[in-house]
């Protein structure tokens, strides 16, 4: 009886389609939902550099430097537990629903507020 079921689940796997796909391609449109967390993002010009965001960053993937004007994530080390945005005494970092891309190095993204009077 076992081996019936068994021969019977052989043969329906045979003619579905795969449970799984190929990785990375071809790619799934992520699920997301209006609260989902998904990628951080800043607003530099916002920014002033006071680094408490960086202070309560759990898993130490921001870096403020205020000398340079510099503000960077480690985005393979944000867990996106939000504490940073709800820190931001300027409200200039935000959670985007969508997550990143994927990424294959361990590169920073870091984000530059021009000098003063300077462009771009
Ligand atoms: S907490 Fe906000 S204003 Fe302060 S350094 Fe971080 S992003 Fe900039
Ligand atoms: S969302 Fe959490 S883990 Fe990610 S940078 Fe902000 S404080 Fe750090």
């Amino acid at each position: 009886m076992a081996l019936f079921g068994m021969a019977r689940t052989v043969v329906g796997n045979f003619f579905s389609r795969p449970a799984t796909r190929r990785y990375p391609s071809p790619q799934r449109e992520p699920h997301v939902t209006p609260r989902s967390r998904g990628k951080l993002e800043i607003d530099i010009a916002a920014c002033i550099f006071c680094g408490a965001c960086a202070k309560r960053c759990p898993t130490a993937a921001l870096v403020v430097t205020r000398a340079e004007r510099e503000w960077s994530i480690d985005r393979l080390r944000c867990c996106t537990c939000n504490a940073c945005v709800e820190v931001c005494p300027k409200k200039c970092l935000a959670m985007s629903p969508r997550p990143p891309a994927p990424t294959v190095t361990k590169d920073k993204e870091a984000f530059r507020q021009p000098p003063a009077g300077g462009m771009g």
